[in-house]
């Protein structure tokens, strides 16, 4: 009998200078980590001087969305990319066309194969948004539900609850929330400054902490996501965080108007008070927040991959290494210090964004770790290749198995 379950032989370390290590696995967790460690495994990985770090995270996906493109016309990416942005209302409502056929049976195959994709690339944690609304119903919810029954133990799925037409605006969607979160959604998402008036708003707002508070859930809210400095709900979500006492429990995405401000003096502290964290995914939309001076102020930021061709972004592999590739070349971090953080912002930075607990290649954690053929970041990020092993909740992930799948439907 092996005393472990997996090996990984000589291995490097991010940041180490140290010789090359070993790191053994059992009963789902990091059982050692050493050099030349003695003790055999029933599966042997040999690292041959590529690093292994914790896996990627991919904290923002409108997962019930992916490969729709198929199904519209290019209308609802010229409104969300053209006009710095200013017509990104009209992009969502174009883009909304496409529910009227939702329907779980078909819904599910596409989300089978982003999710596939998402192992294969060593992802194993997802936070992913299905569209609650009078079009969508609850079909998108259903299929990211069966979905991460199926993936559980390789790619774990937090399902959001998200009305991404508004609550006011969108009758009857406030009702399908609560049914959403009563069948199991993970999260409540909001996309408060599609409201039209400032007071629903903030009934927006005040709803999903409401809700989040009824069923004990975080709150994940896409905000400002338009070419309009006058967009303030990161701000309002921030302090109704704080209000509430939803610290650290509140996760913000795009923030696309931050751009556009004169000054950051009030939102960053009010961010770090909120222990709000900030997702964003600079390649599918024009306008960033600015995370060069949100990471300087002590906000922790992340990348999402946000669209795998919707209406809104016709590509993604739901590959990570090649989200922060991108990211690299749209704000500009390419300095060795900045490409680590980098890396920390696929996995690290946006597992605690999740709530994933203890991410960290250390002794006792949880196993889940990729190990890939580049030796240091810098290859890592110029070739976002697939791992040589994805480690999931100690266990070895099939990748042509999910290579397959990802390409069979
Ligand atoms: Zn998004």
């Amino acid at each position: 009998m092996s005393a472990f379950d997996i090996a990984v032989r000589r291995a490097r370390l991010r940041g180490a200078g140290k010789p090359l290590q070993d790191i053994a696995i059992g009963g789902g967790r990091i059982a050692a980590i050493g050099e030349r460690l003695s003790g055999g495994a029933a599966t042997e990985i040999d690292a041959r001087g590529g690093i292994a770090t914790e896996s990627f995270v991919n904290p923002h996906l409108h997962l019930c969305k992916v490969y729709t493109l198929f199904m519209t016309d290019d209308e609802a990416a010229r409104a969300y990319h053209g006009a710095g942005m200013r017509q990104a209302m009209s992009a969502i409502e174009l883009a909304a066309r496409v529910k009227a056929k939702y329907d779980e049976r078909w819904i599910i195959d596409n989300v089978r194969r982003a999710l596939a994709l998402a192992a294969l690339y060593g992802t194993t944690h997802v936070r992913a948004f299905a569209d609650v609304d009078g079009k969508a119903r609850l079909e998108g919810v259903r299929a990211l539900l069966r979905a991460r029954e199926e993936f559980k133990g390789m790619v774990d799925v937090q399902v959001v609850a998200f009305a991404q037409d508004g609550l006011a605006r969108e009758p009857g969607a406030a009702a399908l929330m609560r049914e959403a979160m009563a069948l199991g959604a993970d999260v409540v998402g909001g996309i408060p400054w599609i409201e039209r008036t400032a007071a629903d708003t903030a009934a927006h707002i005040a709803f999903c902490f409401e809700l989040a508070r009824e069923f004990d859930r975080d709150v994940s809210m896409l905000v400002d996501d338009a070419g309009d400095a006058g967009l303030r709900t990161l701000e309002a979500m921030a302090a109704e965080a704080v209000k509430r006492g939803w610290q650290n429990r509140a996760l913000a995405h795009h923030a696309r108007a931050m751009a556009l401000y004169s000054d950051l003096e009030k939102v960053i502290p009010l961010m770090r008070e909120a222990r709000m964290s900030l997702v964003t995914d600079p390649h599918t939309g024009p306008l960033h927040a600015r995370v060069k001076e949100l990471l300087a102020g002590g906000v922790n930021v992340c990348l999402g991959q946000d669209d795998i061709s919707d209406s809104f972004y016709p590509f993604g592999r739901n590959n990570m290494l090649e989200v922060a590739f991108l990211a690299a070349h749209l704000l500009w971090m390419t300095t060795r210090p900045e490409m680590e953080t980098l890396y920390d912002m696929v996995t690290t930075r946006a597992a605690q964004a999740i709530g994933v607990p203890e991410h960290t290649l250390q002794v006792g954690a949880p196993a889940n770790l990729v190990v890939l053929e580049a030796p240091d970041v810098l290859e890592a990020l110029r070739e976002h290749a697939a791992p040589l092993a994805v480690v999931s909740h100690g266990k070895l992930i099939d990748q042509a198995r999910m290579r397959h799948e990802a390409a069979a439907v």
